[in-house]
């Protein structure tokens, strides 16, 4: 027998009918004896998340507006659920309590948890699974930084002792018993740190789709799914927009070598991606998926005989983080160098930070290229092979694509190309038609 912790997303848990999907999934593999639910999230697209609506009350206080109704809101998507699935649980001293503590000043954090507390009480009733309170196993210290050795022992103490639990994710608490939750999509930590203590088999994310695709399929059309990725890869598609999965959940099971089982609750029988540490075997593409941006802008500068001038790169550095710019990307060449900044991050600062370069760093000529997009092509398959590049430029080329920047970075698992944002969706296209409809 093994562990799985399953940890179940806010639209595997939006209503009694998907609760229903959840427990047939749990009950149809014994080792899922440890669930992780987020808050009740959309039933239909115009429909609001219940964090959402939490967030809103806090907000309402704040502006001194009644929040009944809304309150109100959130108590009816337990109360139907509970009702639908026949429960026991008496729900009411539990909204009184919360709507009490609201009224007497609770923290943002506190009520924000209240969407994972309930419907992990819930969920505990209806699956017949021990109800563990996060604030118990889920530690942060008095400033609110989170706590992972205690957290790991803690974890490891309480769940062990029993059989089968449902523990809320998002939240904790810090030593005074005040609650504390992760950023928004936390849920997804809890999961992670759940299945690190216990050192489970494997971590499976359930959520509303069937894992990775290998592009955007709103730019390709039927993209193939990715079946297995590492984490190296993943954290490179992610990092340019490709997200299914909260960032700080990785670090825990990478940790532990547990392997993260994407999976879709209204889909389980598909395999969804497996996310591991190494790959066993060559997968069948060179590729394993690409992902992009759009919106950035590029600071090239010219100035012969750069590379000796002693500090160059830094005094650049130094000007764009007086102006509070980070950077993406840093190409340079002999006597060239350029910054790749996000559109949002320089934006109305352009000016001045061109002046500045021109006064500090004296360089022969500076092109800004604006409305850039950056592409990556993400692959372990891509560092074994030859040719991997050479296919990739010519693709571009024979869509009519104009190649600004390349950048390979020492990864070797990843090829980032600039190309102007017009260009954008052509050169996904290009670029997916050139090594999987090969
Ligand atoms: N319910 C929280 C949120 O909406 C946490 C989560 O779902 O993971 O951000």
């Amino acid at each position: 027998m093994g562990i799985i912790v399953a940890k179940f997303g806010g639209t595997s848990l939006a209503d009694s009918y998907q609760f229903e999907k959840v427990k047939r999934i749990i009950e149809s593999d014994p080792d899922r004896k440890y669930v992780v639910p987020s808050a009740p999230g959309k039933r239909f697209d115009s429909d609001n998340k219940v964090t959402d609506l939490l967030y809103l009350c806090k907000t309402h206080i704040e502006h001194n507006v009644p929040f009944d109704q809304v309150f109100q809101v959130i108590c009816d998507r337990y109360i139907s659920i509970a009702f639908n699935l026949k429960l026991s649980i008496d729900l009411q001293p539990h909204f009184n309590e919360i709507k009490a503590k609201i009224i007497n000043g609770a923290s943002k954090d506190y009520i924000a948890s209240r969407g994972e507390y309930l419907n992990g009480l819930l969920l505990a009733e209806y699956l017949g699974y021990t109800f563990v309170d996060a604030k118990d196993v889920i530690l942060f210290d008095s400033k609110g930084r989170f706590l992972e050795e205690e957290t790991d022992d803690a974890l490891g103490n309480v769940l062990l002792k029993c059989e089968k639990a449902v523990i809320p994710g998002f939240y904790g608490a810090m030593p005074d018993g005040s609650i504390r939750t992760f950023s928004r999509g936390g849920s997804d930590i809890t999961g992670a740190l759940v299945a690190k203590a216990l050192k489970a088999d494997v971590y499976e994310n359930w959520t509303d789709v069937s894992g990775f695709l290998m592009a955007d399929p709103r730019i390709v059309k039927n993209p193939l799914p990715i079946k297995v990725i590492t984490y190296k890869e993943l954290r490179e598609l992610s990092y340019m927009g490709a997200s299914v999965l909260h960032e700080d959940a990785v670090f825990p099971v990478r940790q532990a070598n547990i392997p993260i089982n994407i999976k879709n609750t209204n889909e389980p029988d598909n395999p969804g991606t497996v996310i591991v540490s190494n790959l066993e075997k060559q997968d069948e593409h060179v590729i394993t998926g690409i992902a992009g941006k759009k919106d950035f802008t590029v600071i090239a500068i010219y100035k012969n005989r750069m590379n000796s001038e002693i500090g160059f790169m830094r005094k650049l550095l130094s000007i764009l983080e007086d102006y509070n710019i980070s950077i993406e990307h840093l190409p340079s060449g002999i006597d060239t160098l350029s910054a790749v900044i996000s559109n949002n991050s320089i934006n109305g600062k352009l000016e001045d930070v061109l002046d500045e370069i021109d006064k500090r760093l004296k360089p022969d000529t500076v092109d800004v290229l604006s409305d850039m997009a950056l592409i990556a092509t993400v692959g372990y398959g891509m560092s074994q092979r030859r040719g991997v590049a050479a296919k990739l430029f010519t693709a571009l080329s024979e869509a009519g694509v104009n190649i600004r920047m390349i950048d390979q970075g020492s990864s070797e698992i990843n090829i980032i190309t600039g190309v102007e944002n017009n260009d954008f969706e052509k050169a996904i296209m290009a670029i997916y038609n050139a090594f999987v409809n090969e």
